[in-house]
């Protein structure tokens, strides 16, 4: 279709690459022009690509003499995707470049999502959310101003934004997504996400399908190749035979939801053949605390926690596991040795997958850990360490303090444990009346599509009571912008400024995204005011409009927000994003100046050229770190190597030094969880195995039972935004249910038959592939696909989006129905009139109740559904949701949850997304 080849992994380096210093001049002969040779002139400029989390470089080349992006290619010399992108890297142009994309700020016209829109200018949105934000902040209503994120794609930029208005507003997906995940990880070192060294791994262990869709998919992906080709192992835990589980050494298709035990029993391995880590275990787990806490009466001896945790773990025997699991207990004895044996090399992760399916999800990250532990290979090299060890954040200028309010629309009492937000269950929470909007941005979010329960968002959204003022900033159309007030287009990786890093492997780097057209007209001497005016339309860039709303907000400082937009070099004056950037990469970036000053730069002008910076390499071992005099002066040994100043846990003796440890509460690896028995759960003081919502004992196949796993997604796939991308959607666009031949033959349908698929609040009719890639008892389909468009005249570029129509069937039961497939359109790009494709899959999330974990929060997605032939009425892609039941199954839920009883909200040491002052902690 295209002249370019999106093949699933692109790789540039070094040695094919220009070299930057011949970036700003670079002429190549043009492809399409062949078999003439016509020379072409380039300036390439770096940027980030913001199409997943994992921030990978891309190098976009401008032709220099009609200032077109002619193609966007990977950066060899960014430290964490080294040149290698999937293909939603390059495919930031086909965004760049859609016919169909939103070019100017939008306002509706006439009711909420009556579909009509008219163009308004920057001024007037700038002005109207101005004063609308302004009174909320005179009057007092802290908590009425909200930001919801999807795809962040910047580290801390709104957490200033936010502070400095004083509120507590900041929203995020992180519930539908890794909340679980991140609360089992926080429990054993503070820190809330892993980061495995794979390259230098022994053993890996995925809970995850990695190498095509998973979490840092490209930069884990390459290191995961990499590892093996050194010789190390690879384990998948997967249901399905994914791209990773077919690259692996061992594929494990447990029971969905009987992960966590299929860990302890590997841990129950490697206890009773003694292939733990014995001086990690006894230097750096807090055992002490737990034979005080739950064994008394014993010896305080190490030995005595061995026998007591052989004892505790007792149960899940490799038999056992085997049975519960359902995997054979030969495979459970050999991993766990495999496991065991690589000692300090074991590189694991989970992220989504099993801990964001599965009721008591969270275990399965913990349990995960507790292998981690066990082998000592925290922070090792060829270990897996902790986020905060591989990620680097400089700090801006004038950083305001915390907000010293609570927003209980965000952090509800229920969930004193939950890692972040209760986000998808806003709409919920706004029904039972818990508080309004009076100023609601959704970011880069498409709750509508993206959430369960969809239905209910949508209601809400409608509903100038609880939400009076709603931006949609986003740079494609969306199910969610039709309801908004005001669409405002925002730009895609090659069009906005961020700082990124990630934890990718053991070093700290950052990447610096930056609207390339703005920076070429920059270095040919254009100058360019705000980035609008540089790229297409009046598309313009977050950083820009937060500065410029804010100025507004506070015109005359009396409020004290306009002081943290005036430039920090030039008094009194609006801050530009130029002098933004260029503070923090003077000031907060160790070693940048020197490295620029060597190339004859200054910081900012070497991060423009080069986009991405090596802070350091080699971040193995920070627990290590030994404690200086200073902060070893006036402390003391508790007696058991605790090193206390003030009262308070500081860092403890290891290896006969003084050391910082873990930012957990005692400095160790928190076997014991003091915190989950003081907050209401000491059934859950130790990693555990909790049954899933979806155990097959609920569920019985004959009567067509069966559990769903809606959470893999494929690897060419950015959630909303792939619909710019017309290459993504020439790769994927049908998501066929899963179906083992045992399960398709009962049910009595083969590959291309639709089935019926029902939940507790609605049903989807999709076809099936029947394929042995599948555990038989379960069924999965992928997200990401089954977008729809109401309106005809409305995203009508689109390909992705057919038409569909809403009916009420009955009071509160909707219907959505595709009237017209995808297909050709007329348009300025040739390709347009070539799709060939005319289905776009279906849509699954709308037909999910809210199902909120009632410790971590996180949305389980497993889903216990209904497989049967489609009736007689049904058309491939219908989706039926009855709301009337979404509220029931919801309370069902918060029911499970045990709120924050004691003096405060939410334990004080426990991560909280934009934390507000210790005062606003109190209950
Ligand atoms: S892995 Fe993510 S950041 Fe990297 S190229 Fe693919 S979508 Fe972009």
């Amino acid at each position: 279709m295209s002249a370019h080849d999106p093949a699933t992994l692109r790789v540039t380096s070094p040695e094919n690459f220009p070299p930057p210093a011949k970036w700003d001049h670079w002429v190549e002969l043009d492809a399409k022009s062949w078999p003439k040779r016509v020379e072409r002139e380039y300036t390439l400029v770096p940027t980030t690509c913001f199409n997943c989390e994992a921030a990978c470089g891309l190098v976009a080349y401008v032709d220099k003499k009609d200032l077109s992006i002619q193609k966007v290619e990977g950066n060899p010399f960014h430290p964490g995707s080294r040149g290698r992108n999937c293909a939603k890297g390059p495919a930031t142009i086909n965004q760049i470049k859609d016919t169909g994309r939103i070019l100017y700020p939008m306002k509706r016209v006439g009711p909420r999502g009556s579909g009509k829109w008219e163009r308004v200018s920057w001024d007037h949105v700038l002005d109207t959310f101005a004063a609308k934000i302004r009174a909320a902040l005179v009057e007092g209503r802290k908590t009425e101003v909200m930001y919801h994120v999807g795809r962040p794609g910047h580290d801390g930029y709104m957490d200033r934004v936010l502070q400095s208005w004083g509120v507590d507003g900041h929203n995020s997906h992180t519930n539908v997504c890794s909340a679980a995940a991140r609360l089992g990880y926080a429990l054993w070192t503070g820190a809330d996400r892993p980061s495995p060294d794979h390259e230098n791994a022994k053993v890996i262990l995925l809970l995850s399908s990695h190498l095509e869709t998973g979490h840092y998919f490209n930069p884990h992906a390459q290191r995961i190749i990499d590892g093996k080709l050194k010789g190390a192992k690879l384990i998948t835990v997967d249901v399905r035979l994914s791209n990773t589980a077919s690259m692996s050494d061992y594929w494990l298709a447990t029971w969905p939801g009987t992960e966590a035990m299929l860990l302890l029993g590997f841990a129950h391995v490697i206890l009773n053949e003694g292939l733990y880590d014995a001086q990690f275990l006894e230097e750096w787990v807090n055992w002490r605390e737990y034979l005080a806490a739950l064994h008394p009466g014993e010896p305080r001896t190490f030995e005595t926690f061995v026998a007591k945790l052989k004892a505790h773990y007792a149960f899940a025997t490799p038999e056992k596991t085997a049975e519960e699991c359902g995997v054979d207990a030969k495979t459970v004895v050999e991993v766990a040795r495999l496991i065991g044996n690589a000692r300090g090399a074991f590189a694991s992760h989970v992220w989504r997958n099993a801990a964001s399916g599965n009721e008591g999800g969270w275990q399965v990250a913990r349990c995960l850990q507790f292998l981690t532990v066990l082998t000592g290979s925290v922070g090792t090299k060829g270990g897996t360490n902790m986020n905060t060890q591989d990620k680097f954040v400089p700090p801006p200028f004038l950083k305001p303090g915390p907000q010293e309010v609570w927003n209980e629309l965000l952090y509800p009492k229920e969930w004193p444990l939950s890692h972040h937000e209760l986000s998808y269950l806003l709409p919920h929470f706004l029904l039972e009346g818990r508080g309004k909007l009076a100023a609601y941005f959704t970011r880069v979010y498409n709750p509508v599509w993206t959430n369960p329960d969809g239905m209910v968002w949508e209601n809400v959204l409608r509903d100038e009571k609880m939400v009076e003022l709603h931006a949609a900033l986003t740079p494609t159309w969306s199910e969610t912008a039709q309801y908004a007030d005001y669409v405002l287009p925002m730009g895609v990786g090659a069009e906005r400024h961020d700082i990124q890093s990630q934890e990718t492997h053991a070093a700290q780097w950052i990447g610096f995204r930056q609207p390339v057209l703005r920076v070429a007209m920059e270095r040919m001497g254009k100058p360019v005011e705000f980035t609008y005016q540089a790229n297409p339309g009046e598309v313009w860039e977050e950083d820009e409009f937060w500065i410029n709303l804010s100025w507004r907000i506070d015109p005359d400082g009396s409020l004290g927000v306009r002081k943290y937009y005036e430039s920090p070099y030039r008094k009194g004056q609006r801050i530009t994003v130029d002098e933004y950037y260029q503070w923090i990469f003077e000031n907060s970036v160790p070693g940048l100046p020197e490295e620029a000053k060597k190339h004859g730069l200054t910081p900012l002008e070497y991060m423009r050229t080069h986009g991405a910076f090596l802070v350091r390499k080699d971040t193995w071992e920070a627990h290590l770190k030994k404690l200086g005099a200073q902060e070893l002066d006036g402390s003391e040994d508790r007696g058991d190597g605790t090193i206390l100043k003030g009262g308070k846990p500081i860092g403890i003796v290891a290896g006969g030094a003084a050391r910082v440890g873990f930012t957990t509460p005692s400095k160790r690896c928190e076997i014991y969880s003091p915190t989950m028995v003081e907050w209401g759960w000491p059934e859950y003081a130790l990693p555990a195995y909790i049954e899933s919502h979806i155990h097959r004992k609920h569920m019985d196949v004959n009567k067509g039972e069966y559990g769903l796993v809606p959470i893999f997604r494929l690897p060419t796939l950015i959630h909303t935004r792939s619909a710019n991308s017309k290459w993504l959607y020439e790769l994927s666009n049908t998501n066929p249910v899963w179906i083992h031949p045992v399960d398709a033959e009962r049910i009595g349908v083969e590959t291309m038959d639709l089935v019926r698929v029902s939940t507790r609040i609605g049903h989807f009719v999709n076809k099936v592939w029947v394929t042995e890639g599948m555990r038989p008892g379960i069924v999965a389909c992928s997200h990401h696909l089954g977008r729809w468009r109401l309106f005809e005249d409305v995203n009508d570029q689109t390909y992705a989006c057919p038409i569909a129509v809403r009916e009420e069937l009955s009071p509160g039961r909707f219907r959505f129905r595709r009237v017209q497939d995808i297909k050709p359109f007329e348009s300025s790009d040739p390709d347009s009139k070539r799709i060939w494709w005319s289905d776009g899959g279906v849509h699954q999330n709308l037909t999910f109740p809210v199902q909120p974990d009632p410790i971590s929060g996180m949305h389980c997605w497993h889903q216990a559904v209904k497989v049967e032939r489609a009736h007689k009425d049904d058309q491939y892609g219908d989706v039926v949701v009855d709301v009337t039941k979404s509220m029931d199954v919801y309370r069902e839920w918060v029911a499970k949850a045990r709120p924050a009883k004691g003096a405060l909200r939410r334990p004080l040491h426990f991560a909280r997304a934009v934390k507000p002052s210790a005062a606003a902690y109190k209950l």
